[in-house]
């Protein structure tokens, strides 16, 4: 079954955005849940919440991706980042458990010259003070693209931080198209040995969730620069491949394309035609 969706804006509430992916053609999606350059949030408020829980049991919604920020970083050089960062994600993983077993997909973080290994150590001590064992939500590691001092842009660090993890049953993956084909990943011309090589490093049990998107660059490149479906080195053959790959069934695909809304209704729609 296909779950096809892309970001929305928390601004109106909860169930609002349920609505609104429902008028989108889409049956999942994904929020940021505070505002990209941190800093405070809104209350949740409860009722809102469960509203939208009626609505994706009612029109039979794929579990959602909630998006950490991007200034949360765990492993920062700075005791003080990281501590703040540590803050947020509690913060946060509390208020998804008011919407019980969706996705918490965050970037695993960048160690700003420590060095990988510091990087990916500092970020399993934050998750083993963040997780706890009865919690409802599944925390995703998202692939990155390998970007400055990114942790996470191969499939060895991912592995890495979910072993160091105490309860490291509760992480699972999400599949960046356009970071993994940044990172080096070859998903137009090797699709199956990309996933042969996630399957044996970190397992494709831990594959939840799918960033869908174009790259402006080329495989490798570390730019991790998002292009419209089709319109980028990733292309439309190898984008369709992907959704209709038996890896893949079932996960929801989050649109992270540069569009307006009238481009995601076409590009849910482009999606929608392959199936
Ligand atoms: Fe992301
Ligand atoms: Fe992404
Ligand atoms: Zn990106």
């Amino acid at each position: 079954m296909l779950f096809i969706g892309c970001h929305l804006s928390v601004a109106d509430g909860y169930a609002a955005m349920g609505e609104k992916m429902r008028a989108m053609g889409g049956n999942t999606f994904a929020w940021f849940t505070r505002n990209p350059r941190g800093g405070k949030t809104k209350d949740v408020p409860p009722e809102d919440v469960a509203a939208l829980g009626r609505l994706l049991q009612k029109e039979g919604f794929g579990t959602l991706a909630a998006h950490g920020s991007y200034t949360m970083n765990l492993c920062s050089a700075k005791k003080e980042t990281r501590e703040n960062a540590l803050d947020m994600l509690r913060q946060d993983l509390r208020r998804m458990e008011l919407l019980p077993g969706q996705f918490y997909n965050f970037h695993p973080g960048s160690h700003t010259g420590q060095g990988t290994k510091t990087g990916v150590a500092l970020i399993a001590q934050a998750l083993n003070r963040a997780l706890w064992p009865e919690m409802k939500t599944a925390v995703l590691l998202e692939t990155m693209a390998g970007k400055g001092s990114e942790v996470g842009g191969s499939f060895e660090e991912l592995k890495e931080i979910i072993d160091q993890t105490a309860c490291g049953d509760k992480l699972g993956v999400c599949f960046d198209t356009c970071h993994v084909w940044d990172a080096g990943y070859d998903i137009a011309n090797d699709l199956d040995g990309v996933l042969t090589r996630f399957d044996k490093i970190i397992g494709l049990s831990r594959l939840k969730a799918v960033h869908f998107n174009d790259s402006k660059n080329p495989c490798g490149a570390r730019k991790d620069r998002h292009a419209k479906l089709g319109e980028g080195h990733i292309g439309t053959e190898a984008l369709r491949r992907i959704a209709l790959h038996p890896a893949f069934a079932d996960l929801p695909l989050i649109l992270e394309t540069p569009n307006d809304e009238a481009g995601y209704i076409k590009e849910i729609a482009m999606v929608k035609s392959w199936f």
